[in-house]
């Protein structure tokens, strides 16, 4: 595409999306309406790729080896931009993370570019990857070659705020068991080995150990599993833990200590510690890609947004994706937009759950897909913005 032709293009993205509401509502509210968890998201997976097939794109359902991760593609030639949608939930709390907004984000912008591009001017893939929610969906599809080929990745995830640094940190679950010993409580409490002493006992070593973590690292867990019955010494128990950091390094060395609170709390007790193989890839922090990011903020701006500042977003947030895994491969943005939610509920709470099916949530996702195809559009005219992302990422 020449690069006279951009602001037609971003014109026609604009009124692609805006014709399209209606219809991407229904997409949107079908999916909040039936939340489903990590690799289960069937409904969600039929839903959008029949939309994605019913708009022309090419379809490949269960991508990747993968039931519920779909490939769609429209246009042809370079450069080729990927486009990701997510649709998993959260159990008990539904779509407490937005993730039907991400779901047709993608699919808006898939559609704005299919309509701005035409043909021979660039390839689009709309990635539908499952489990954002702790399975690393997308670290998967990369395994299986879904980066190939691709010279940038871009997604939107709604938030309290609007910013196109988002500060998303490393994250890795780590779930552990301890084994010990049943006996009677009362009759011979001796002869038991107490596997909720052991998993008490670590929870709070941790929480001690927080005092010396630095503020940019998270550890926070629960324990899945306390015993059966108070008259019964429990012989087995099991917690779940997040840690999270500013990146795979820092994680690395938090992990150690977390690690070593668990085995502590294993010889103190007499139990047996078994630390399960985690669900997941542990995920990298997102490493936002700023000539992106700042041609994404200057769209935005055609919508009266003002962008916060890279400077300004420093340090604000403190969730995960494995989008940050994308960001490591190829030159990627991750902006969060805000949605008006009640009381300032945040991502992961029943009242984000409510905000996600807003008609106000509905409208800044639209405006904030808008301003990701402008995006995009700049990059497929301007292979000079492109050669910029790549110089920065390799720096
Ligand atoms: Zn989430
Ligand atoms: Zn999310």
């Amino acid at each position: 595409m020449a690069l006279r032709d951009l602001e037609q293009a971003k014109q026609t993205a604009e009124r692609t999306i805006e014709a399209a509401s209606s219809a991407l509502r229904e997409v949107s509210l079908s999916i909040h309406a039936k939340p489903e968890l990590n690799y289960e998201e069937h409904h969600a997976h039929a839903v959008l790729t029949d939309y994605l097939a019913a708009q022309g794109f090419a379809v490949e359902r269960g991508a990747y080896g993968m039931p519920t991760a779909f490939k769609a593609v429209t246009g042809s030639g370079g450069p080729t931009l990927a486009v990701f949608c997510e649709y998993d939930a959260l159990p008990g709390i539904g779509h407490a993370c937005g993730h039907n907004l991400i779901a047709i984000s993608g699919l808006a912008t898939g559609i704005a570019l299919k309509a701005a591009l035409g043909e021979g001017n660039g390839t689009v893939l709309v990635l539908g990857s499952p489990a954002e929610e702790g399975g690393g969906g997308k670290i998967r599809m990369m395994e299986r070659g879904a980066l190939e080929g691709v010279d940038a990745a871009m997604m939107l995830h709604p938030s309290p705020g609007d910013t196109a640094w988002p500060a998303m940190i490393a994250l890795e679950q780590v779930n552990v068991e301890y084994f010990g010993r049943n006996a009677h409580a009362g009759a011979a409490p001796w002869a038991g080995v107490n596997a909720l002493d052991a998993i008490v006992l670590a929870y709070t070593s941790i929480s001690a150990m927080r005092q010396q973590l630095r503020p940019t690292d998270r550890v926070h867990g629960v324990i899945t599993k306390g015993g059966e019955k108070a008259n019964i010494i429990p012989d087995y128990t099991s917690a779940q833990f997040l840690i999270r950091s500013k990146s795979l390094s820092d994680l690395n060395e938090v992990r150690a200590k977390v690690l070593g609170c668990f085995e502590g709390a294993a010889l103190a007790t007499g139990c047996r510690l078994n630390v399960v193989p985690p669900p997941g890839p542990a995920y990298a922090d997102v490493s936002t890609n700023d000539v992106i990011a700042e041609a994404y903020c200057e769209n935005m701006e055609r919508f009266e947004m003002r962008m916060p500042s890279k400077e300004a977003s420093a340090g604000l947030g403190g969730a995960s994706t494995d989008m940050g895994n994308v960001s490591y491969v190829v030159p990627s943005i991750h902006p969060v937009f805000g949605i008006p939610t009640e009381d300032g509920a945040g991502n992961h709470t029943p009242g984000f759950t409510a905000a996600a099916a807003t008609e106000e949530a509905h409208r800044a996702t639209l405006r904030a897909s808008k301003a990701l195809a402008m995006t995009a559009l700049d990059l497929y005219a301007n292979p000079d913005l492109l050669k910029k992302a790549w110089a920065e990422m390799r720096r």
